[in-house]
C-alpha cells in the first residue's frame, strides 16, 4: 500500500527547496539564454548576408537584362547596318528595319541630327540609345544603335518600338538561366543561384513574370532598373532549398532542443533535490521515531517497575492501593501492547504481510470491545465520556480485530491531545449505504494546513503538546491504511483550541441494511 510522502516542517523545506532549484535552475537559464541568443545572432547574421547577396544579384540580373536588350537590337541590325554602309539612304535603312520589326513592335530610325533628346547608356562597350517617342504618340520606348554610313561616319539610330514589360517576362528565364552563368561578376557563384528565386515587378509592384518560388521573405531583396526598363524591379529571395533557409530551419530546431534540455535539466535537478530532500527528512523522522518509541516504552516500564517492585514489598497499606498499584501495572501493560502492536502492524502492513480477516462486523461490537480495554485508561485520565450507539445498524465486511486499533488509536489520540476539558464522545450511525464511526475530543486541534500531512508515517504537530505527549507519529497513518483496505476513508474536522473529530467512514455490506440491537 504506497502512502504519501512524509513531510517535516514543510515551509523550512520548501524553502530549502527552491533554494537548491534556483541555484542550479539561475545559471542553467542563463546558459541556455545565451545560447539561444548567439544561435539567433549567427541565424540573423547569416540572414542578412543572404540578403546582400541577394542585392547583388538583383543588380547582375538588370544588367543581364540590357545586355539582352543590346544582343538582340545588335543581331536585328544586321541587314539594316548593311544597306547603311552601301547607301547611307535613310529611306533604305528604314525599309530594311521594317523587314525585322515582328521581333519588336514598330521599327524606328533616327537621323543623327534629330538624336537629341534621346538617352544613351554604354553595355560592354556597346552605346545603346533609347528613350520616349518625343511626339508622345507611342506608349513604350525605342531601343536603337548606330548605324554608319559609306564614310565610316554614324548617319543616325535604328532601332525599335518595343513592350519592356513583355521584354522582361519573355527573357527573364534566358536571363537567369544562360545569362547568368557567363556574367564575369558572377565570381563563379552561379551553383548559389539555383536556390534563389528571381521575379520581376511593374510600377506597382505587381508580379510579371518568375523563376522559381521563393519563400523566405527575410532575404528578400528588391532593386529597382534603369535605362529602357525604369520603373520596373527585379526581386530576388532565397527559395527552401537555399543554404540560408536550411540554417533557419536548424536554428528553430536547436532553440527547441535548448529549450527541452533546460526543461530535462530542471525537472531532474527539482525530482533529485525532492528525493535527496525526502530521504534526509526520512533519517530525520527514524530518528526521531526511535527516540519517541523509547520514550513510550521506558515510561510504561518504569511505572510497572515500580508497581511490581511496591506490591514485591508490601510497600502499601490499604487494599485500595494494592488494587491502584494492580490497576497501574494492567494500564501500563495495556499501552506497552498497544505501542508494540502499532508498530508491528505498521511494518506488516507496509511489507504486505498484513491480511484482514473479513467476515460481517457489527460495529457496536467493535465499539464496545475497544471501549472495555480502554474504559480503564479514560477514567484513570479523569476523562468524561459518552457513547451512543443506535438501536439498528448496518453491518460492515471489516477485520473486526484491525477495525478496534483504529478505534483504540483515535481514542489514545483523544485522551493524548486533551488539556483541560477532558470530554470524549464516541458515536455511530449508518447513513445512504455508508458507516460513520466518530471519535470527538475538545483538546488542542489541529492547525488547517496540518490536516492532510498528520496521515503521514512518523508525521507530528510540531506545535501544541507534541513535544511534552510522546508518539511515534504511526497511529494515524496506520489507521488510514487499515481504512483504506476496508474500502473507507478517515474524514477529519478540527478547531484549534476547540477540539477534533475524527470519522471513519465505512461502505455497509447490502447496501446498508440495518441489523437490530
Ligand atoms: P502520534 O500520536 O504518535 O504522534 P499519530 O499518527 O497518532 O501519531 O498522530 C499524528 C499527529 O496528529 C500527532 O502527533 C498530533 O500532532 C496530531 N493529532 C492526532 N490526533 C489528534 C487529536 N485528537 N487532537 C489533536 N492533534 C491530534
Amino acid at each position: 500500500m504506497a502512502l504519501p510522502a512524509p513531510r517535516f516542517l514543510p515551509r523550512a523545506r520548501e524553502h530549502k527547496l527552491l533554494l537548491l532549484v534556483f541555484a542550479v535552475a539561475l545559471p542553467a537559464l542563463v546558459l541556455a539564454g545565451t545560447a539561444i541568443w548567439l544561435t539567433l545572432r549567427v541565424s540573423r547574421q547569416v540572414e542578412a548576408e543572404s540578403g546582400r547577396y541577394n542585392a547583388y544579384l538583383a543588380e547582375i540580373v538588370i544588367e543581364a537584362f540590357e545586355r539582352e536588350l543590346v544582343d538582340e537590337v545588335r543581331a536585328a541590325l544586321g541587314p539594316a547596318q548593311a544597306v547603311a554602309q552601301t547607301t547611307g539612304d535613310h529611306e533604305h535603312i528604314r525599309n530594311a528595319l521594317a523587314s525585322r520589326a515582328r521581333l519588336f513592335e514598330a521599327p524606328h530610325f533616327v537621323p543623327l541630327v534629330e538624336l537629341e533628346g534621346y538617352s544613351v547608356i554604354t553595355v560592354e562597350g556597346q552605346l545603346l540609345i533609347y528613350g520616349a517617342d518625343p511626339t508622345g504618340r507611342r506608349a513604350h520606348p525605342f531601343a536603337a544603335m548606330l548605324l554608319n554610313g559609306p564614310d565610316g561616319n554614324p548617319v543616325g539610330a535604328g532601332g525599335w518600338w518595343f513592350n519592356p514589360r513583355s521584354f522582361l517576362a519573355e527573357h527573364l528565364r534566358t536571363v537567369i538561366l544562360d545569362r547568368l552563368p557567363t556574367s564575369q561578376r558572377m565570381y563563379g557563384g552561379f551553383e548559389q543561384t539555383r536556390h534563389l528565386a528571381f521575379s520581376i515587378l511593374d510600377q506597382v509592384g505587381n508580379e510579371i513574370a518568375h523563376v522559381r518560388e521563393g519563400t523566405f521573405p527575410v532575404t528578400a531583396r528588391t532593386e529597382p532598373m534603369t535605362g529602357p526598363f525604369e520603373g520596373f524591379q527585379v526581386r530576388v529571395v532565397a527559395t527552401p532549398t537555399s543554404p540560408v533557409a536550411f540554417a533557419a530551419r536548424l536554428v528553430v530546431i536547436e532553440v527547441v532542443f535548448i529549450a527541452l534540455l533546460t526543461l530535462v535539466m530542471l525537472g531532474a535537478t527539482i525530482v533529485g533535490a525532492r528525493y535527496i530532500m525526502r530521504q534526509v527528512e526520512l533519517v530525520n523522522a527514524k530518528t526521531s521515531f526511535v527516540s519517541n518509541v523509547t520514550h513510550e516504552l521506558k515510561t510504561p516500564i518504569s511505572v510497572i517497575m515500580v508497581a511490581v517492585e511496591t506490591l514485591e514489598l508490601r510497600r502499601y497499606h490499604t487494599e485500595d492501593e494494592r488494587d491502584k498499584f494492580l490497576r497501574a501495572i494492567a494500564r501500563e501493560t495495556d499501552r506497552l501492547a498497544h505501542l508494540v502492536d502499532n508498530i508491528l502492524d505498521y511494518s506488516r502492513l507496509e511489507a504486505g504481510q498484513r491480511t484482514l480477516d473479513r467476515s460481517p462486523v457489527d460495529l457496536r461490537d467493535v465499539v464496545n470491545a475497544t471501549l472495555d480495554t480502554f474504559r480503564l485508561r479514560l477514567e484513570d485520565a479523569g476523562f468524561h465520556y459518552e457513547v451512543t450507539l443506535p438501536d439498528s445498524m448496518a453491518l460492515v465486511l471489516g477485520d473486526s480485530r484491525a477495525l478496534q486499533h483504529c478505534l483504540l488509536n483515535l481514542l489514545d489520540n483523544a485522551v493524548k491531545y486533551s488539556r483541560d476539558r477532558k470530554d470524549v464522545r464516541v458515536t455511530l450511525d449508518t447513513d445512504d449505504g455508508l458507516v460513520r464511526l466518530a471519535v470527538s475530543d475538545r483538546g488542542i486541534g489541529i492547525p488547517p494546513d496540518e490536516r492532510a500531512r498528520i496521515f503521514e508515517k512518523f508525521a507530528r504537530v510540531e506545535t501544541g503538546l507534541v513535544h511534552t505527549v510522546k508518539g511515534a507519529g504511526l497511529g494515524l497513518s496506520l489507521v488510514q491504511m487499515l481504512v483504506r483496505a476496508h474500502h473507507g476513508r478517515v474524514e477529519v474536522t478540527s478547531t484549534p483550541g476547540e477540539g477534533s473529530t475524527f470519522t471513519i467512514v465505512l461502505p455497509a455490506l447490502d447496501g446498508g441494511r440495518a441489523v437490530g440491537p
